[in-house]
């Protein structure tokens, strides 16, 4: 078919093949796939609001023994730049994030063979003891595979310990490009394979909870596989209707094994579109400003995106990569307001909760994200020495921990 006949059929409601999304997304002018797509977001969200969420972007631990080749944030076993956060240090940060109107923790971490599930399970116990009403949006698909493996149990029977203990939904991270090939040469093939990343987000949904897709593009995919992943995503999301959104977002080269260079913001508002035009059962997107910068994040609202995503506070990964943008609560609302938009704060499940907190009460402007840890800090937590460490290097850690505590040092 024409792109023609295709932008034709996508007007008028129609669902595009695999074939036809490809001919679009190779051969559709930038405009066209724009205004396509701008169609699309006007007709699911017809009353003209932008939303975005306050909440922590927080990685519990930077330790991985996955080594996936696009990362730039592990740090291996062993590493003297490892760290793992304590849970009082956790706990301040929740306290600085429900200072400036923040609901939930987007928690994720490195796949650190030496915490064990019952350490998640104490920390979400701990965090829903204090703060019932705040939110844990944690462990993407790899983490939920790594703490099978290791816990020797089910991805079934993970997810509703973990629920169990307070997990509220799953992001949708470490999906990369759900494609095989391209797992194996960014390495990441290991830590989970397509099946297995559909597979734990297909338990989530049946658990009943609601759970986000990404895709990082701009490795070593093709255009083909890039399209595969899309549509990967919406048979799942035609299946169980667990989604809430997508969000997308361009490989990050600096300081990875991989290296490379960074696809442009052109690209990244076609790849924007076309996912709006394919992923038609997904009722939101999100705009990528944390790797895009404020304008492009600005631009998506015109190229299908219904949500600005998180003023998010904190960042370590794709900073560590390289990219360091920042906006806060009153910088997102202007990129809203000046795009044309009315912007109204919402929670993950996309429930409006209300109008710009900044505009009912003082909060203090944030103008740079806060990192993991201040200044390279690498200590323990006092309470890591109840969990056994697997690993040899994690072992002899607590060894001398403990030893330090029996000095009363
Ligand atoms: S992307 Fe995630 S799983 Fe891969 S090395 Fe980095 S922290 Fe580990």
């Amino acid at each position: 078919m024409s792109v023609e006949g295709i932008a034709a059929k996508v007007r008028s409601g129609g669902r595009v093949d695999g074939v036809e999304a490809l001919e679009l997304y190779r051969q559709g002018s930038t405009p066209l796939l724009g205004r396509l797509a701008d169609e699309i977001r006007a007709r699911k969200h017809p009353e003209g609001v932008v939303t975005y969420i306050i909440d922590r972007n927080v990685n519990y631990t930077n330790v991985c023994v996955a080594k996936c080749t696009f990362c730039a944030f592990y740090r291996p076993v062993g590493s003297p730049e490892a760290y793992v956060l304590g849970f009082d240090e956790l706990f301040r940060k929740i306290d600085e994030t429900i200072a400036v109107g923040g609901v939930q923790l987007l928690l994720q971490g490195g796949h650190n063979p030496d915490l064990p599930l019952t350490w998640y399970e104490d920390l979400f116990r701990a965090i829903k003891q204090r703060y019932p009403a705040f939110k844990l949006h944690a462990l993407s698909p790899p983490e939920v595979i790594h703490l099978s493996r290791l816990s020797q149990l089910p991805v079934g029977a993970i997810i509703d310990r973990l629920t169990a203990a307070g997990l509220d939904s799953i992001p949708g991270g470490g999906a990369e490009i759900l494609v095989d090939r391209v797992r194996r040469l960014l390495h990441c093939d290991g830590k989970a394979t397509a099946d297995e990343w559909i597979d734990v987000m297909r338990h989530a949904h049946g658990a009943g909870l609601r759970t986000t897709a990404t895709m990082m593009y701009g490795t070593v995919e093709t255009d083909e596989e890039r399209v595969e992943h899309l549509l990967r995503l919406r048979a799942l999301q035609d299946e169980t209707g667990g989604f809430t959104a997508f969000i997308t977002w361009s490989y990050q080269p600096e300081h990875t094994e991989l290296s490379g260079s960074e696809a442009t913001g052109v690209d990244y508002l076609r790849t924007l579109a076309i996912a709006r035009i394919v992923l038609d059962n997904f009722d939101n997107l999100q705009a990528s400003w944390v790797t895009q910068g404020g304008k492009v994040g600005q631009l998506s609202l015109a190229y299908g995106a219904n949500d600005m995503g998180s003023v998010m506070i904190e960042e370590n990964v794709v900073r560590a990569a390289g990219a360091s943008y920042c906006m806060d609560e009153a910088e997102i609302v202007r990129n809203i307001e000046d795009a044309g938009f009315t912007a109204k704060r919402r929670n993950m499940h996309y429930e409006i909760l209300g109008e710009p907190i900044f505009r009912e009460r003082e909060i203090p402007r944030m103008l740079e994200l806060a990192v993991a840890r201040e200044g390279g800090d690498t200590s323990l937590p006092a309470e890591l020495s109840v969990y056994p460490a697997r690993s040899r290097a994690g072992k002899r850690l607590q060894r001398a921990r403990n030893a330090e505590l029996q000095e009363g040092k």
